[in-house]
């Protein structure tokens, strides 16, 4: 069967993503561990820079908003509380034929018959609720009271810290709790590449607020959070936001939109902006038994907050990036004949590597150590690659294919060897247009920054 143009560009995605060291199977050697991913030394950069850049318009550049760090060990009162050891499931089903176990929504029905997908097999278990939380033993003794969990999402630790952080930071209504951090949900099918994986990362905001604030508070959060998306070089075109129907959004919540994005494999869920009224302070007040209100000092009145809630995947983020950067162009070889170039096109501000050093030739002893001393200089402002070996042609294809968006090469000009007025000035090639200027060395690094900042 032919694949879908749509198909062929996610497996070529995701084998760059492991030939150039994006994203790699965990447990790879050992034939792959479901639903887990590692990323690898260019993945890394690229996760960092998306958690650093909504670090930094979320929490550093408000002063409304504070951040924190909780345990993802999350004690069971926390989860039975929120509502999670209850009901955070999905209905599923077993086939008794090739023991193949299936969510409920994915059993074919034929004229009232049910059938495994995977067999074909009608030996079928009737659907049972499956819990979504990996459970885990904590300490020696291995009973009901040794019960703890990975945390399915970093919501939780915020509401339950909420009394603590409100007394340390003094903050008034409205305010947030801001938080980065791994979540875990056994997920029955874990599919799309790290779209739905078991292990991922969130960047979760609580911004607490007063009950008439909140619908108005809904619409602002997400407007600031596509915003963000388009800051980071996603499309406008490509986002999409849905306004959850009240049948499918959670009973407390008074309004619920999806930010969603043209995947590849479907449009489909970044994000969550969510008005969950007073339910989780609620819960954990009444659960606890301690109060978390708020007392008013203007109007002397004591009240549960209401939340509203943007809650975003990182891994999905970086995927999205992914998909969005990859394209494929022509570009002359070094010949002079025109080859496809692979180039991830990036925004500078999250590019893994920010810009590549080249001396033009590797046995040039000139040429090499004025290019190491630009990489030295540009080192402390940002992430920079030093490549001496191949053709130069060739060096910068291997960059484009990365996403570094600026290539800076040390020729024989830098040396003033052919023209005085030329000494210490180099070529600065941009990765898109592929357009080079001459510029000074000393002022690389305030060009490149302001490029990238
Ligand atoms: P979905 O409907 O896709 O399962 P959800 O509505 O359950 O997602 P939320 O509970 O709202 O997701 O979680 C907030 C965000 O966390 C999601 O928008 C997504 O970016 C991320 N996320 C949730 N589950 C996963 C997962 N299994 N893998 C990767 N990211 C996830």
């Amino acid at each position: 069967m032919n694949k879908s143009p749509d198909a062929q560009r996610m497996e070529k995605i995701v084998s760059l993503c492991k030939r150039r060291g994006f994203i790699f199977q965990s447990s790879d050697i050992y034939g792959g561990l479901s639903g887990c991913w590692d990323y690898g030394p260019l993945g890394v950069e690229l996760k960092r820079n998306v958690k650093n850049y909504w670090w930094r318009v979320m929490v550093h550049e408000r002063d409304d908003v504070v951040g924190m760090d909780g345990a993802i060990l999350t004690h069971p009162e926390v989860l039975k509380a929120s509502g999670h050891v209850e009901g955070f499931s999905d209905p599923m089903v077993d086939c008794r034929t090739c023991k193949a176990r299936l969510r409920a929504d994915q059993v074919i029905e034929k004229k009232g018959i049910r059938q495994c997908p995977n067999c074909g097999g009608r030996d079928l278990t009737e659907a049972r609720p499956f819990n979504l939380m990996f459970q885990t033993q904590m300490g020696a003794a291995a009973d009901e009271s040794s019960i703890a969990y990975l945390r399915p999402e970093t919501a939780q630790s915020i509401f339950v810290q909420f009394k603590n952080i409100l007394e340390v930071s003094r903050k008034k209504l409205p305010f947030g709790i801001a938080q980065i951090g791994k979540a875990f949900r056994n997920e029955i099918n874990p599919r799309n590449f790290t779209f739905r994986s078991r292990e991922f990362e969130q960047m979760e905001l609580e911004y607490f607020c007063r009950p008439e604030e909140g619908m108005e508070l809904l619409e602002y959060w997400k407007e600031e959070r596509l915003k963000f998306y388009e800051n980071i070089g996603i499309s406008r075109d490509r986002l999409h936001v849905k306004t959850v129907p009240d049948e499918e959004r959670a009973f407390y919540s008074k309004g619920t939109y999806d930010i969603e994005y043209d995947f590849p494999f479907g449009r489909q869920e970044l994000e969550g902006v969510a008005y969950r009224t007073d339910y989780d302070l609620s819960q954990h007040q009444k659960a606890s038994g301690k109060s978390l209100e708020y007392f008013d000092e203007e109007t002397k009145q004591r009240f549960v907050p209401h939340v509203v809630e943007p809650s975003a995947g990182v891994d999905r983020t970086v995927l999205a990036l992914i998909c969005g950067a990859y394209s494929e162009d022509e570009a002359p070889d070094e010949k002079g004949k025109m080859e496809t170039r692979i180039v991830l096109r990036f925004h500078p501000r999250m590019a893994p590597i920010k810009c590549a050093v080249f001396p033009l030739l590797k046995n040039k002893e000139p040429l090499v150590s004025k290019a190491q001393e630009i990489v030295n200089f540009l080192r402390p402002h940002m992430n920079v690659f030093y490549d001496e070996s191949g053709a130069i042609g060739r060096r910068y294809r291997r960059q484009d294919e990365i996403g570094t968006p600026f290539g800076v090469t040390v020729d024989f000009e830098t040396l003033g060897e052919k023209d005085a007025a030329l000494r210490d000035t180099v070529t600065l090639r941009e990765r898109d247009s592929m357009k080079q200027e001459r510029v000074a060395i000393k002022d690389l690094a305030s060009i490149l920054s302001a490029r990238i900042s």
